[in-house]
């Protein structure tokens, strides 16, 4: 379905209609050059048009959209009529597009797909499915770690340093003072308090007075920071920190997350080991002294900031590496990839490919839930035929009740043996049973337009959604959108130096869920 330029733009002043093409590398495209789009778009609006070109630039899977971003600013200052494009997806990826795609309606620009045509109920549909798919994700993962932590158990993950997991009379799992740990935990902050001396150096102390660490690594300053911010020890039990939020002002443009902020802290006496002043002395020392940050990462990756060295507790670093059979990227100790071997001894790197299959794994989950909502909807929509259905027989029905009584009053004024009176009368009848058949007749056709097809093509474009949505969960979003999701449902991670993924320790959210399944991993 073509729309052809209609010239609606003359009233409009300075409005012109533009299209945007771009290079697409996706696996199921045919690789549609640059000149076909051009082409096509210009043939569909019937004129030469603006162009916005993205070139492909090799070696780059994001930013290199700077004709986009150029094109959005000339839609919010209201210049743009019409937009055309290829396809949709070349204006991103899915979730990305629909929103892009609100987001240019918004500003009042109508958006042409040459090829897919204006669809909006299939659109209309995707994009209900994309945000909604979004949301429900964050939503059940949600629920379900409050559901648990009203239970207050601990359902997974090595407890927080200072804690070990009791098992209840009701058979249930909770977190109790570990008093040897514990003892550490009180000199380690005591020791960072006394005086003016870094977390290497408290390191250092911790490890002189032979105290061993979790994972039987040597200590470091990382342990002993995530050591002193970890509310626990005030008797803070707190889940989901993070939350999704929308960010316009980095031109992120992200599924629409709630903008509350429904952090769930818990107060559990039972579980402090540090009193609310020490605490706070320890946090404003802390941020005085914020010298040894890991240097801001250029690029957001899916895992940026969220892996940790077992052996130093720098952040890992995402880098790329190419060999035949293509370009990946891994992650490996920070300190190790700026200051070498002998700064950090963990050799451990990871593969990103990799780790997003694992959370897509974890996920799998969520998406079989998924496809008992798409059921859900199915049935509605099946209810709703069978009411259409219905009403379509019981019209019909009446529509042959009227047949009939037209058929017998049609006799009677035919019949010679009733008088011309009488037959006025019936002839007033027949006249008001021919109208209110005609009333009947036209209620059918209406019924009939609801089509069945129609029902069928929103079942397809859900259905159709969702298969995407779980084939590839990672592809649906950018990697800072897959960076938040996972700061959300996983949280920080220790990378041991045999590779294995573990729970930060120390993170208070270490119960969730999905994590467990992705830090299980293998
Ligand atoms: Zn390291």
């Amino acid at each position: 379905m073509v729309t052809t330029a209609n010239g609606r733009n003359g009233h409009a002043g300075r409005k012109y209609d533009a299209l945007y093409a771009r290079y697409s590398s996706h696996a199921q495209d045919d690789g549609t050059s640059i000149a076909v789009q051009i082409e096509s778009c210009e043939r569909a609006a019937g004129k030469p048009l603006k162009h916005f070109i993205d070139q492909a630039k090799t070696g780059r899977t994001t930013g290199g959209r700077t004709e986009l971003l150029r094109l959005m600013e000339e839609a919010e200052a209201g210049r743009i009529n019409k937009l055309y494009v290829y396809k949709y997806d070349r204006l991103g990826r899915a979730a990305e597009t629909h929103v892009l795609v609100e987001d240019l309606e918004q500003h009042g620009v109508e958006v042409v797909s040459v090829t897919e045509g204006t669809n909006a109920l299939a659109r209309g549909v995707q994009l209900v499915v994309a945000a909604d798919y979004s949301r429900v994700l964050a939503e059940r993962t949600r629920a379900g770690l409050v559901q648990r932590h009203r239970e207050g158990c601990w359902t997974g993950g090595p407890p927080p340093y200072g804690y070990r997991i009791v098992q209840s009379d009701d058979g249930k799992k909770r977190l109790a003072v570990h008093e040897e740990e514990a003892e550490t935990v009180r000199f380690i902050f005591e020791t960072y308090l006394a005086e003016s001396i870094g977390l290497k150096e408290v390191a250092r102390r911790v490890r002189a007075r032979g105290v061993p660490t979790r994972l039987g690594g040597p200590w470091g300053f990382g342990t002993i920071r995530s050591i002193l911010t970890n509310a626990m020890l005030i008797g803070e039990v707190r889940y989901l920190r993070r939350c999704f939020k929308l960010d316009r002002n980095t031109g992120r443009r992200v599924p629409r997350w709630s903008d509350e902020d429904r952090h769930v802290v818990n107060r559990d006496e039972s579980l402090r080991i540090i009193d609310d002043e020490t605490f706070e002395r320890a946090q404003a020392q802390l941020a005085a002294n914020r010298v040894n940050r890991p240097r801001e990462a250029k690029e957001v990756r899916p895992f940026t900031r969220h892996l940790f060295c077992a052996g130093c507790g720098n952040v890992f670093y995402a880098r790329k590496s190419a060999n035949s059979k293509g370009a990946y990227r891994y992650y490996a100790c920070g300190h190790r990839q700026s200051h070498g071997p002998e700064a950090c001894d963990n050799r451990a790197s990871l593969r990103e490919d990799k780790l997003l299959a694992r959370v897509q794994e974890a996920m799998s989950a969520v998406f079989d839930d998924m496809d008992g909502v798409l059921d859900e909807v199915a049935a509605m929509a099946s209810e709703a035929l069978e009411a259409n259905r219905s009403e379509t027989t019981r019209l019909k029905g009446e529509i042959a009740e009227a047949d009939k009584f037209i058929g017998n009053l049609t006799r009677l004024l035919a019949d010679p043996d009733i008088e011309a009176g009488a037959k006025k009368a019936i002839a007033r009848q027949l006249a008001e049973h021919e109208g209110k058949r005609e009333e009947l007749r036209q209620a059918l056709e209406a019924v009939a337009v609801q089509s069945v097809a129609d029902m069928d093509d929103l079942m397809a474009d859900c259905r159709q959604a969702f298969l995407e949505a779980k084939a590839n969960f990672a592809g649906l979003m950018t990697p800072a959108q897959v960076n938040r999701f996972v700061a959300e449902v996983v949280g920080p991670m220790t990378v041991l130096p045999d590779g294995r993924v573990v729970q930060k320790e120390n993170a208070a959210t270490t119960e969730e869920v999905v994590a467990a399944g992705i830090v299980r991993g293998r």
